[in-house]
């Protein structure tokens, strides 16, 4: 079922590609495997997946050493500063950098490591409550200060849109982080690259496409429900 659900979804992908007239190769599928156990990972890879999305260290750390080496692992999850250390050398991006002091302790492991972190700035576009990341109005000065740092590369931008029945409803999100990031491009800050927008899951990825997105990360159009209790 993972290969059937994985191809199908790499499917869509080009196909929202090519009606909004992007080229395929432009966007990356991350299969978000959080909580699946590694038989799972093993399936979607022979499927041809990659790069895989992973939101608690201790999962990382766990599948990172059972798995191919040619997997790029993605950290999309809330990431605390104690826990860096764990994982800034087994991953190809983070993803859900929201503030100065884990974007310094990302540049400190960095460079005790001997490597250079790549990230991404997570915007709370919608400004829920419930939800990490900046307001869209404190990006650019964390940008910038950020950019400061020696061991980290800004990439781009990232964000978790509202969970919605209808995925034209986060359109406007999308629409609205993609100018976020033509704006901060435009400011030309030394070491700042704008040409990663991480955006768009299970619900709404073919819409993130249209707005844009280069990474969509998508978990239960893949592996299936996740059960949060065993
Ligand atoms: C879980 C998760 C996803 C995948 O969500 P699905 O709706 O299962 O596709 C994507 N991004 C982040 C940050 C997540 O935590």
């Amino acid at each position: 079922m993972i290969k059937e659900n994985y191809s199908k979804i790499l499917e869509n992908v080009k196909n929202a590609c090519i009606r909004s007239g992007r080229s395929p190769e432009e966007v990356t599928l991350i299969a978000v495997s959080k909580t699946k156990p590694v038989p799972m990972l093993e399936e979607a890879y022979s499927a041809g997946a990659r790069d895989f999305g992973e939101n608690k260290v201790q999962e990382i750390r766990d599948k990172f050493p059972v798995l191919p080496d040619d997997i790029k692992w993605h950290m999309i999850g809330h990431l605390q500063t104690n826990k860096v250390k764990y994982i800034v050398d087994k991953v190809c991006l983070i993803h859900s950098v929201d503030s100065y002091h884990l974007a310094e302790e990302i540049s400190r492991q960095a460079e005790k490591k001997g490597v250079n972190a790549d990230i991404l700035i997570e915007v709370n576009m919608a400004e829920e409550e419930s939800k990490f990341g900046l307001y869209k109005d404190e990006v650019t000065d964390l940008v910038r200060e950020v950019a400061k740092l020696p061991h980290i590369n800004i990439k781009g931008l990232m964000t978790i849109a509202p969970y919605v029945t209808n995925p034209e409803d986060n359109r406007k999100y999308f629409r609205a982080i993609r100018d976020l990031s033509i704006d901060i491009a435009k400011e030309n800050i030394d070491n700042v690259s704008m040409s990663v927008l991480s955006m768009g899951m299970t619900g709404d990825y073919e819409v993130a496409i249209e707005e844009g997105a280069t990474f969509v990360r998508v978990g239960t159009g893949i592996f299936g429900e996740r059960n949060y209790t065993v």
